[in-house]
């Protein structure tokens, strides 16, 4: 069986262990359960999360994803626009934001368990 490659497992957000198993019960950008992680791999059984509020830890790459989406808004529309006002910054950042949540919220905690979570990949 091919070796599957960390970051197509990543941005699937599958399990770290197998890489097959989903880590979320729906869809990564969907709005629905956003809190909710699945406990165990459905194919290996790892533990997703090894103790309770494990992926608190998780809020701060949230938070660094959320900077990194004002900074870009900030530079995009500095250079498309000739003479920017505050509302075009505001309304962009806060719909982003909006439009972002379910990939942010979700992708800081695959994020956190590929970087905190002590599992390891184990071939198939
Ligand atoms: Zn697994």
């Amino acid at each position: 069986m091919p070796n599957k490659s960390g970051m197509k497992a990543l941005f699937g957000a599958k399990c770290p262990q197998c890489r097959e198993g989903n880590l979320f019960p729906v869809s990564v950008i969907s709005y629905r359960k956003l809190s909710v992680v699945n406990k165990k791999c459905s194919v290996c059984g790892a533990v997703f999360s090894p103790e309770p509020d494990f992926f608190y830890g998780a809020m701060y790459i949230s938070y660094a994803f959320s900077v990194a989406l004002i900074i870009t808004v900030l530079t995009a529309i500095n250079v498309l626009v000739t003479k920017p006002e505050l509302w075009m910054y505001l309304t962009t950042i806060v719909i982003g934001n909006i439009a972002l949540m379910p990939l942010m919220l979700r992708y800081s905690k695959v994020v956190y368990l590929y970087l905190v979570g002590k599992l390891k990949y184990r071939g198939a």
